[in-house]
Formats: structure tokens, sequence, C-alpha cells
């Protein structure tokens, strides 16, 4: 029996030229609705960080389920617009954002900026001023809460090169409000990703009430979350759609809103990572002196997150018909000792030819592609 222990259409995606991701849409729907039904509280509104993965057809998909966007970049800002996402649901974060981006953000008339420095502000100023627009910015703000995730993941600690130090911000609030040319919008946090632990999510809310008692006479429209939940790297079959519920109740029950503030999020990982599964080839077993290797036809150019930050995916070996199991490092084609997406991977005995799921690979896995050594990105399919 081939180990598939998901529905992947195993006949088609062999006729497939390799590596490839593989998405499920019936799953990103059900995702997108679990998570809809779970955030249905006053005030709440969803955001897709659009870095997660911005093919165009996970974002139309995404744009039609009616939430907003957040961005990075220009290119994320028209990539979102023309999957359909109206302008106004729309935010800009970034720690550097160029004068044409911010530029090209005021006359899309984006809903916020999520401005992460004084001097940034002072440009946008100026900017919106040239263009007579007046600019909506929230300021990101460093709550320095450790995350306990990757240190490359994690980013609302004092040292990271995200957002405004608490003790900087007074004066950046003055700015905003005393510009004629900005309008403020609120405070933005975004303490880390792949989080499980729901501790600094509390711990983020305790802060923010603090924060807003400290400020009794400010107007604050919006407070932004970021976003961070994690998924279950592990047993992608047991936990398709990470626990909303538990998430979104952390808020509801743990932060102060006042009368009509909005509550924003800015989920990526959670809403995409399940549905995407890449696909490769196995070209080779190698026999080493203590090992043996699985290389396959996807490398590091394909999902680089286990070359950059050590993450773990599942590894299946989706047609072997063997009972028995072997085990493997299974490594990818790129001239690098770190294109390794496995070590000790239990697999069925595996043989050139084979194919190999990658699993929860649909957040910063095509997103991330390149075509590092000249190999191509990824071609994406889809389930319908
Ligand atoms: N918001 C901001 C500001 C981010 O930097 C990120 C990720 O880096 C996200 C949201 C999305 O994070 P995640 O995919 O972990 O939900």
């Amino acid at each position: 029996m081939p180990m598939n222990t998901t529905n992947f259409p195993i006949e088609s995606l062999r006729a497939e030229s390799t590596p490839f991701y593989y998405y499920d849409l019936h799953l990103l729907d059900a995702t997108l609705d679990k998570m809809k039904e779970s955030s249905s509280f006053p005030g709440f509104h969803i955001h897709y960080a659009v870095k997660a993965n911005s093919n165009p057809e996970i974002l139309k998909r995404i744009a039609a389920s009616g939430i907003g966007a957040d961005t990075v970049s220009l290119g994320e800002i028209r990539a979102a617009i023309a999957a359909g996402f109206p302008a106004a649901k729309i935010v800009f974060a970034g720690v550097g954002k160029t004068d044409e981006e911010i530029a090209a953000a005021i006359e899309y008339e984006i809903g916020c900026f999520n401005a992460e420095s004084d001097e940034e502000v002072g440009v946008i100023e100026e900017i919106a001023k040239s263009l007579g627009k007046k600019a909506p910015v929230a300021l990101r703000i460093n709550p320095e809460i450790d995350a306990h995730t990757h240190h490359y993941i994690t980013t609302g600690l004092a040292e990271n090169k995200f957002g405004i130090a608490m003790s900087l911000m007074p004066d950046v609030v003055e700015h905003c409000v005393n510009s004629e040319w900005i309008e403020f919008k609120g405070f933005h946090f975004h303490i880390g990703s792949q989080i499980t632990d729901m501790t600094p999510y509390r711990i983020l809310c305790e802060k923010i009430n603090i924060l807003q008692e400290e400020y009794p006479d400010l107007a604050i429209p919006t407070i932004n979350v970021g976003g961070g939940l994690g998924i279950d790297y592990d047993n992608p079959e047991d936990h398709p759609i990470p626990d909303f519920d538990e998430f979104f109740n952390i808020f509801k029950n743990n932060l102060h809103l006042r009368p009509s503030q909005q509550l924003h999020f800015e989920l990526g990982r959670a809403l995409v990572a399940q549905c995407g599964t890449l696909i490769t080839r196995v070209t080779f077993v190698k026999k080493g002196v203590n090992k043996q290797f699985v290389i396959v036809d996807g490398g590091m150019n394909a999902l680089l997150r286990p070359a950059l930050y050590q993450a773990h995916h599942k590894i299946e070996n989706i047609t072997s018909e063997s009972e028995k199991t072997e085990v493997y490092d299974v490594a990818g084609p790129i001239c690098e000792s770190s294109d390794v997406f496995g070590e000790n991977v239990q697999l069925p005995v595996t043989h050139r030819g084979d194919l190999i799921a990658i699993r929860s690979a649909g957040a910063y896995g095509e997103a991330m592609a390149s075509s590092y050594n000249s190999r191509p990105i990824p071609a994406s399919k889809f389930s319908r």
C-alpha cells in the first residue's frame, strides 16, 4: 500500500513534471470558513499576510472570502489589488518602505501604513503633503515579548530591527497626532511567527491594556495585533486547521477594546500552510558509509525553510508500495550542504522515480522560491 495518508490524486500527480506545489483548495476554503466563524466578534477584522503565499490563485480565493490584505512591498500591494482585495482593506507594513512605495500606496488610498520609525513617519508625511492627500498611519510598537519561537522569526524583542521601542513611542505618537498630513490610526504589534503557546498573546493583550490606560485621551481607532499563529508541522493530517477558537478567544477574553475600537489581525501561515505540499521526485537513492540519502529534484530553491531556519516538514513517500521502512536523509540537488529537507526520516523503502510529498509547505514555500543554481521556480497545481 502506498503511504498516502492524505487524499493526493497520485496518478495525476505522477504525470506532472516535478517539483511543483500542490494546493488543496478545499482545505484552503475550509480554513478560511473556520477562521471567519471563530473571529466573528464585533470589531474583529482579519488581513491575510500576503508574504506567506502570493500565488495569484490563492490570493484570489482569499480575497473572495472578504478579508483584507497585509502587505510589505509595492509588489504585494499590486498583487493584492489584482486579486480583488479592495485598497481600503490593505495595510502596508515593513521596516524599509521606499519613497516610491509610499507614494504609490497613498495614491492607491490603502487602509493604513504600519510605520516602524519616526523617520518613516516624517517621510510619509512629506510625501502625503506633496500629493495633497492625508496618509493613514498606525505605529508598529515593539512590545518586548519573547514569543519563544525560532530566533529568526521572533520579532517583538527589544533588539529586533522591527517596530518602535516603547520608550521612543510617545514622541512618535506626538508627531502623528500633530501632523496635518497624517491620520493617526492606532498601534500595530507583531511578536513573531509559528507561535503555538498562547501565553505570549495573553501577555501582549495585557501590555496593550496598560498602553491604552496610559493614553486615556488619545483616540486610538485601531489595534492591530499582527499574525504569528502556528500550525502543526508534525501531524498535518491530525490538525489540518489551526485552533482558531483558542487563538481569537485569547483576544476576546483578555484585550480591553474601547467602544467601537477595531481589532485587526494579520494571519499568514495559519491560513495557507497546511493546504500546500511540495511534490518532488526521487532522482537517486544514494548509499553513504553510515547513511543513505534520498536525493530529490526539488531543493532549497523550491522550499527554503529547512535551510533558512531549520524548519521541520513532514516528509512522505506517496508512491512506494513497500511495507518495509528504512531511514534516509532527504536532500535536494542544490550545491549547498544545508540543502537537506530532513535527516533520519523513516520512509517506506524508496526508489528512484518515487514521489515525495513535503507537507505543510503552503506558507513561505512558493513565496520564497528562487532560481538558485539556475533551476526553474516550481509550478503550482490545484485540487479543484
Ligand atoms: N504581520 C507582520 C508584520 C509580519 O511580519 C508577519 C510575518 O512575518 C505576519 C504578519 C504574518 O505572520 P504569520 O505568517 O506567522 O501569521
